[in-house]
């Protein structure tokens, strides 16, 4: 069941790297098998990169990048209007490919491309945004004017459970900007990210604008190193994104990494009932739960507490099986790994005395018994101290909390050291007022339980789940893949033609 174990069949299918717009085999003689969630079929093998093929990559980006970063910026948004186009027109296609290998159900599997979809339209708007400023007249005859230029080879290190989107959040934004890219994505599922490379290379990406290296700790040091790579944009767990940080700034790179979360989401004794239980149980057990952005925690003030029977009853109601079937709401989880992880925190949880008000552990799911199945799972009475309140579970498991009042949800919430999102469900706009600003956490939701922003916004995750300046996408991420150059010029004629030497600071 492992599926970190290696197939020998020759028979399987090798993901490719990008390097110089060729996809090429790789030299390496470290393999990883691509293994359906529902079934544990193995679906083709990916390379673990070589240091050279590393190399490989950057120096085609960083030739690349002498032509790219002088392209028109019409040039550069035509482009994303064609990729845009072709991901819409291959999107069946695309939301196959990802449910395969990572599980989610078709349609959820659709809402992850269309997602990054979005931030391929933004970029196509560019023109609009990678606009510098211009002050007239800073000294007599002195203009001043800012220039957003490319910083050259960026690189991006994307995690396992949104495939299509967070790729998506990256390279757009990066390569129109003038930037070029290598790209890692994550060694569990990256066929979807390679066929929405193939589709960008379809749109007009000139060969060595866009690479692609594949593997893990040993790929993503080598990124962290190298010393032609100018950013690195990193989306996965708390624990790698420190170790990129802390790994590749002292480099001199800019590095932004968003990272874990405990999403906690209070919901009030007056909020409509109906409306909050079913946004409780899409945002705890939607992606069985393997969404950065899940309520993993739900703060039940005062008589909310009485919903506890009420939600299990929600919760029951959701299908569990593969992503492929027709009315499923749960997948399978990624890997066997992560079943074992997530059945072993379930099991911590009764241990330290949690109350279990609903058993998710081994569903029947007939027709795929070998699958990575937890069905929803309700903790009640959870507390701080309980494993399943500490760390991030990434599963299908809802911790319940108790609080007297909005004070003191307010308080546990800000001391939960992630920061990533929140939500409050009230019919009160007073207290969702009061939430709004008191409350420490990047992303906040008024009766929404899953408040990740549109791309005309950024993602903004904030505290223990973000470390690093400006978001991922959006415009905040204009910033993140420019410089900033700022000219200060005067032009003279002959009647502006200053006499003598001055020897002070003025202009
Ligand atoms: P992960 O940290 O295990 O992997 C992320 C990337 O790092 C992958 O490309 C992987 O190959 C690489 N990696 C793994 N181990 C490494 C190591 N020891 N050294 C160097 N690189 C390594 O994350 P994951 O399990 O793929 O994704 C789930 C995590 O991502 C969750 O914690 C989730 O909250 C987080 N996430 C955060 C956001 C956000 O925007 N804040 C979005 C999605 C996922």
């Amino acid at each position: 069941m492992d599926a970190t174990t290696t197939s020998t069949t020759t028979q399987v299918a090798t993901v490719k790297l990008l390097i110089g717009g060729q996809f090429v085999e790789s030299k390496t003689t470290e393999w990883r098998d691509i293994v359906n969630p529902a079934t544990q079929e193995v679906l083709a093998r990916v390379p673990f990169a070589t240091q050279a093929e590393v190399d490989a990559a950057v120096a085609s980006a960083q030739e690349a990048f002498k032509t790219w970063k002088k392209t028109a910026i019409g040039a550069r948004a035509r482009i994303f209007l064609k990729l845009q186009q072709l991901i819409r027109e291959n999107m069946g296609e695309l939301a196959a490919i990802l449910t395969a290998e990572q599980g989610k159900t078709l349609p959820d599997a659709e809402g992850d491309v269309f997602r990054g979809l979005e931030v391929v339209e933004h970029a196509a708007s560019i023109g609009n945004l990678q606009l510098g400023e211009m002050a007239n007249n800073v000294a007599s005859g002195v203009d001043t004017y800012t220039l957003l230029q490319p910083l050259g080879v960026c690189a991006g290190i994307t995690p396992f459970n949104f495939p299509a989107m967070i790729p998506l959040w990256m390279f757009p934004m990066a390569i129109v900007t003038g930037n070029t890219f290598v790209l890692k994505p994550s060694e569990q599922d990256p066929m979807v990210t390679m066929r929405l490379c193939e589709l960008a290379l379809e749109a007009g990406i000139p060969p060595g604008v866009l690479n692609v290296v594949h593997g893990g700790e040993a790929v993503v040091n080598a990124i962290c190193d190298h010393k032609d790579i100018k950013a690195i944009s990193f989306v996965g767990s708390t624990k790698v994104g420190t170790h990129v940080y802390n790994r590749a700034t002292p480099t001199g790179k800019r590095v932004q990494c968003m990272m874990g979360a405990k999403n906690h989401a209070i919901v009030m004794p007056d909020a409509n009932k109906e409306q909050t239980l079913n946004a409780l149980a899409g945002a705890s057990f939607g992606a069985a739960g393997q969404r950065c952005m899940a309520v993993s925690v739900a703060v039940l003030v005062g008589d909310a507490q009485k919903w506890v029977p009420d939600l299990v009853a929600k919760a029951q109601t959701l299908k569990i099986g593969a992503g492929t079937e027709k009315g499923v709401d749960i997948g399978p989880l990624v890997s066997c790994a992560a079943y074992d992880r997530v059945n072993g925190l379930i099991e911590r949880g009764v241990a330290d005395g949690a109350t279990l008000a609903l058993d998710g552990r081994k569903p029947t799911v007939p027709g795929y018994e070998k699958g990575n199945f937890v069905g929803p799972t309700v903790f009640a009475d959870v507390k701080p101290g309980m494993s399943i309140y500490d760390q991030e579970i990434f599963g299908p498991v809802l911790s319940l909390v108790n609080a007297d009042n909005i004070d003191e949800a307010i308080e546990l919430i800000n001391a939960n050291p992630n920061g990533n999102g929140t939500a409050i469900f009230t019919q009160s706009g007073a207290a969702a007022r009061r939430f709004q600003e008191d409350i420490d956490i990047g992303q906040v939701g008024i009766n929404v339980p899953i408040p990740v922003p549109v791309p005309m916004f950024s993602f903004t995750g904030s505290r223990a789940s973000k470390l690093g300046d400006l978001g991922p996408y959006g415009k905040q991420v204009i910033l993140f893949y420019t410089q900033t150059k700022t000219v200060t010029s005067r032009w003279f004629d002959d009647s502006t033609v200053s006499h003598g030497v001055n020897t002070t600071i003025s202009l």
